[in-house]
């Protein structure tokens, strides 16, 4: 048998279930396929940075695949719709009897593999699909009575539960595979896609993606605990643009923690406890996306929360956007956005708040911009992240949860590092002055140029809170 294997968002030859079950069954050769697919791109706002990444990302795995004998073929598709035809018209050049790929879970995504599984299905052409995205099957993880866990605190206790030993897939062995003569290049840019971000922040592979687990596993994982909340310090891992677009499997990130862990779940060192519980957030808000399919269509998870008066305004927008809000822990998160493509946990937790709650403008732009700018975007931790944050979502504790940006500023960044690599027209700021310049010390704020708070944080907070109330 001969097969086509289709790469999405699992660029990799490590633990991946549909290269590995293509390469076992078909003695007579395996072909790669990528399908360089514009429209669905724009139509999830996928960030130019995170496109450039996954285009040096297909370099890698060419040659990583061209070792075994695998060609990689790249199609340009001229619209999502046109998929089916052109995967199915590679079937038929290169006399395939089945097509193999992982599932995508997002809604879009999952209707065309659906009409490609159809399509195939008419033209008599078998298609194997697999379980990838998540580490447990999204349906492995439910209440007694079959529905999906509403609290992330309970999807863990389930989660632990039935989870079992992770059987990690080889890559496919090197050997005298029957010689296919197919070659693409890879575009290096595309039309309309330029990031301006600088591609060595982030170097693109598996190879780099494995280097960086092991490297975060022996430095890190012990203190991940007590250091991950610092954003100056590199203490998270940074794999989040690899998960998004598989060059790393979350299985693989799991089990190496777990290894380091001496194999226990729930016991044992809480940094590594507390990084496996990162990766099982991952996994709760996978479950909310297939559970909850309007989030996809730009609804709120808590219909209520439909009601609330956002407010659209492009000025204060913009401002958020740019960094130029003058709250220098806001300004110096959305500038490390704005440069490199990526932002700490904390800072966006933050940030997020702050857009929704203290601007009360619609979390939606908020989600939008991240989508845009990041080069991790991943559409359910996106979505979940600004929900859980604008109090539209999962979080288990009410709407008056507010951070408030100084007090987080003080707490995170104590010495203004932070804020000084991002905002130097603060650098000359002292420890202090530097988490609210222009209420600490006024005339050198305005010496140096930093623009006032754009909104009056504590009047803001309780006209949230009443906002929030009413609807209650
Ligand atoms: C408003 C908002 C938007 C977000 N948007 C995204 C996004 O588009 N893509 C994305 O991957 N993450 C997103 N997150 C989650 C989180 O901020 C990032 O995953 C994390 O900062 C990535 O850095 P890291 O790889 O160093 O993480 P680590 O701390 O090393 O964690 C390891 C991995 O666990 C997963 N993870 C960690 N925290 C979370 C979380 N809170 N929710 C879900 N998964 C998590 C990620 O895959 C991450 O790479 C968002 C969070 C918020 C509050």
């Amino acid at each position: 048998m001969r097969g086509i294997i289709w790469f999405k968002k699992d660029l990799r030859t490590h633990d991946n279930p549909a290269l590995f079950y293509a390469d076992q069954q078909c003695s007579d050769g395996v072909i790669a396929v990528y399908i360089i697919d514009p429209f669905m791109w724009k139509k999830n706002n996928v960030a130019a940075i995170q496109i450039e990444f996954i285009l040096r990302g297909l370099e890698a795995l060419k040659k990583d695949l061209a070792k075994i004998q695998i060609p990689l073929v790249i199609i340009h598709a001229k619209n999502t719709a046109d998929i089916p035809q052109a995967l199915y018209i590679l079937a038929t050049q290169v006399k395939a009897d089945k097509l193999f790929f992982n599932q995508e879970l997002e809604i879009n995504e999952a209707h065309r593999d659906t009409v490609v599984n159809q399509f195939f299905a008419k033209q008599n052409i078998s298609t194997e699909t697999f379980h990838d995205q998540l580490i447990l099957p999204y349906n492995a993880v439910q209440t007694k009575a079959g529905m999906y866990f509403k609290v992330f605190s309970a999807f863990k206790r389930e989660w632990l539960k039935v989870f079992n030993p992770i059987q990690l897939l080889p890559p496919p062995r090197a050997y005298a595979r029957p010689n296919i003569i197919l070659s693409s290049d890879i575009p290096k840019t595309l039309p309309n896609i330029d990031s301006k971000i600088n591609p060595q922040l982030w170097p693109a592979g598996e190879k780099i993606a494995h280097k960086r687990l092991h490297q975060f596993i022996e430095e890190d994982l012990f203190s991940y605990d007590k250091l991950r909340d610092f954003p100056t310090l590199t203490a998270t891992s940074q794999l989040s643009p690899y998960l998004a677009v598989g060059m790393i499997s979350a299985r693989t990130c799991f089990n190496v923690a777990l290894e380091a862990n001496a194999f226990e779940l729930d016991t044992g060192n809480k940094g590594a406890l507390t990084w496996m519980t990162e990766l099982i957030w991952r996994e709760f808000y996978r479950s909310i996306l297939i559970a909850v399919p309007r989030i996809c269509m730009d609804k709120a998870y808590k219909l209520a929360t439909e009601k609330l008066p956002w407010r659209y305004d492009k000025h204060l927008l913009q401002k958020w956007q740019q960094g130029n809000t003058g709250f220098p822990i806001i300004d110096a998160a959305m500038r490390q956005l704005n440069t490199t493509g990526w932002m700490h946990n904390r800072l966006r937790m933050i940030v997020a708040m702050f857009l929704s709650k203290n601007l009360f403008l619609d979390w939606r732009l908020g989600e939008t911009y991240f989508a845009t700018h990041l080069i991790d975007y991943d559409f359910a931790s996106n979505n979940g992240g600004w929900q859980w944050s604008a109090s539209t979502g999962t979080d288990a504790v009410p709407y008056f949860r507010i951070f408030n940006p100084t007090t987080q500023s003080e707490r995170f960044d104590p010495e203004g590092q932070f804020i000084r690599q991002y905002c130097p027209e603060l650098t000359g700021f002292d420890r202090h002055s530097i988490h609210a310049p222009h209420q600490r010390l006024p005339l050198l704020a305005a010496q140096a140029n930093y623009p006032k708070p754009i909104i009056d944080y504590v009047k803001s907070r309780q006209q949230a809170l009443a906002a929030f109330k009413k609807l209650s």
